[in-house]
């Protein structure tokens, strides 16, 4: 009995403990920081929602910024109108699994299957096949490196419990005006009817980016996508994702 305990505690650790700190914490294998000074990316996670991705597009739109929309394949699939509006608008669109599950939880094959339906619904939509891929909760495990060898895994270097409404958007604006730093790679969400999330988070991280985005600007900082971020530093083939959108 004993026995089974350590081959299944050596197992997790390898399987999931191992990889998932060395990635998450120390930027193995992921993009999680850029390297250009005064360079910062916001990307969004579990989206797109119906109230609170188009308030944030108007938004993004008005301050001339581009970001980067990790999408719920699921989601996407629900509200096409606003993928398209995301690309058109010039916004990089990555993924975040069919159904916000943690893949610690899910078979690595069904995984690797469902990414690639997110990735068809995605480039049905906008003509483009998304690069980047960040796992929910950032939860990765061994076999995603080895499995999704076609996308690019994403981390992130900084964020604030913006899915909780606790601290409203002073712990936003606040969290990004004070902490942020060049290279950074932002996690915050357009969407909270995620597990453990707060419903209408997503307003206060709103708030806090209309405050916190001139704050920044005013400090030099440029926003920019995860693509423009990471291109440069890893060899992502780009053509096949240049496809014109049909009229
Ligand atoms: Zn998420």
């Amino acid at each position: 009995m004993e026995v089974i305990i350590w081959v299944l505690i050596l197992f997790i650790l390898i399987y999931a403990i191992i990889p998932y700190v060395l990635a998450a914490k120390l930027g193995f294998w992921v993009c999680w920081k850029g390297k250009k000074d005064a360079e910062i990316a916001l990307t969004f996670d579990d989206g797109p929602d119906p109230v609170y991705t188009p308030v944030l597009l108007d938004l993004l739109k008005r301050e001339r910024i581009k970001a980067t929309f990790f999408l719920v394949g699921e989601r996407a699939a629900r509200y096409p109108e606003l993928v398209l509006r995301m690309s058109r608008e010039g916004h990089c669109i990555g993924l975040h699994n069919y159904k916000h599950q943690c893949n610690w939880l899910i078979s690595p094959w069904k995984n690797a299957r469902t990414l690639e339906q997110s990735a068809r619904i995605i480039e049905n939509i906008t003509g483009e096949r998304p690069v980047f891929y960040r796992p929910p909760w950032g939860m990765m495990h061994l076999l995603d490196f080895f499995l999704h060898k076609q996308f690019r895994m994403v981390h992130w270097s900084k964020m604030f419990r913006d899915w909780k409404r606790k601290g409203g958007s002073k712990k936003v604006s606040n969290g990004l005006i004070t902490r942020v730093e060049s290279g950074d790679v932002i996690l915050l969400h357009d969407c909270g009817v995620t597990p453990g999330a707060d419903e209408d988070a997503p307003q206060y991280t709103i708030e806090g980016l209309r405050v916190a985005i001139p704050a920044l600007k005013a400090r030099g900082f440029r926003f920019v996508r995860m693509d423009e971020m990471f291109d440069k530093h890893f060899s992502i083939k780009t053509s096949h994702r240049r496809k014109e959108i049909e009229p």
